[in-house]
């Protein structure tokens, strides 16, 4: 008898301890709402180190970063949708000369310079892209107008210069990107004769462990917004020094940017020909949609795992359709900034706590 009344009362305690467990995290919990609106930027990883910035530089990053996304934060706190926050968000930043992505891009080979970028739509999977342009004042601006008024996804060069005319957006003179800071890193990228070929991993030589101490400073946004709607987008001058119409990860669909209102909205930074090849965005969208990987899971896995052995670095910014928003970067650091539902505000700049 005794024996029955121990085992009684021990599957009580097991039942109670089963149904008192706590619920998962909301990072792994798809169920639940962690926040009803969200927004996440970034402005380029790369070996941002805190001793080489000085106080009044960090506060002007810092100072641009919180600008630019409680723009987007506004958006989505008065009902506005993922995609005009993504597109505003970033606007601010193409026309900061910090941040290489409109005013402030970096330089071609050719000392010229050749904008990249992207955006997609979680609820309808369309998506627009522009490469290489030259004349495009906000890059994100021309990717969306692909994405709403052309039959297509991907315009380059000319002829996207050309479609960004025909659609009344803001045109410039090519003197507009010319930043001293960038052309001085031009100068010095040629002259560490930065164009060996490595065949075996493919690496290119303007990227070398000198130009590797320039952030990058591309920019991307990602958004949820009240109706559920997912959104993510990409805005570049690429890598400095780069040649022959190199086009980055930035405006590849599936790469530098994507979003599914099923799972995630993602924008990547960091070395573009690894980024196309690991295909981040999409890859960790899938890690969730067919794995049942929480955003954070899939996000470490496609950085830390895929990126980092093939041999590349850099970072993305992602939040997925309840809300929960990450950064996950293998650089020294990566600009970012994050608000929720909540108006609560993280800004951060070096390596992740
Ligand atoms: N991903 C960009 C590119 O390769 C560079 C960056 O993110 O800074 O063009």
């Amino acid at each position: 008898m005794k024996k029955i009344i121990l085992l009684f009362c021990l599957s009580i305690v097991f039942i109670s301890c089963e149904t008192n467990k706590k619920p998962l995290n909301s990072e792994n919990n798809f169920t639940s709402k962690n926040s009803e609106f969200a927004i996440v930027i970034h402005g380029g990883a790369g070996t941002i180190l805190k001793k080489n910035m000085t106080p009044e530089k960090e506060a002007v990053y810092r100072a641009k970063l919180e600008e630019a996304i409680k723009t987007g934060y506004k958006i989505l706190e008065e009902g506005g949708s993922s995609l005009d926050a993504v597109t505003k968000t970033i606007n601010i930043m193409e026309d900061s000369p910090l941040f290489n992505a409109g005013k402030g891009s970096v330089f071609t080979n050719a000392e010229t310079n050749e904008l990249d970028a992207s955006i997609m739509d979680g609820k309808t999977l369309n998506a627009g892209a522009s490469a290489g342009t030259t004349t495009v004042k906000n890059p994100i601006d021309l990717a969306r107008a692909i994405m709403e008024n052309s039959p297509h996804v991907m315009l380059s060069g000319k002829g996207a210069d050309t479609f960004a005319a025909e659609q009344g957006l803001e045109l410039v003179d090519t003197s507009y990107f010319y930043t001293e800071n960038r052309f001085n890193s031009l100068k010095r990228a040629k002259e560490r004769d930065s164009i060996e070929l490595d065949h075996d991993d493919k690496k290119v030589g303007f990227y070398d462990a000198e130009i590797n101490n320039f952030k990058f400073g591309t920019v991307g946004c990602v958004a949820l917004d009240k109706n559920g709607n997912l959104a993510a987008g990409t805005s570049t001058g690429g890598m400095t020094n780069k040649r022959w119409g190199r086009i980055g990860d930035a405006p590849i669909i599936g790469s530098g940017t994507y979003a599914n209102n099923a799972t995630c909205a993602v924008s990547s930074t960091g070395w573009g020909e690894y980024f196309i090849r690991a295909q981040v965005a999409h890859d960790i969208s899938a890690l969730m949609e067919y794995k049942g990987l929480s955003l954070k899971e899939a996000a470490r896995t496609v950085i830390h795992d895929k990126v980092a052995k093939l041999g590349g670095d850099g970072g993305i910014v992602a939040v997925d359709k309840n809300g929960n928003m990450v950064f996950e970067f293998n650089t020294a650091g990566m600009y970012r900034a994050s608000m929720n539902d909540n108006g609560e505000l993280v800004v951060d700049i070096y390596e992740q706590h």
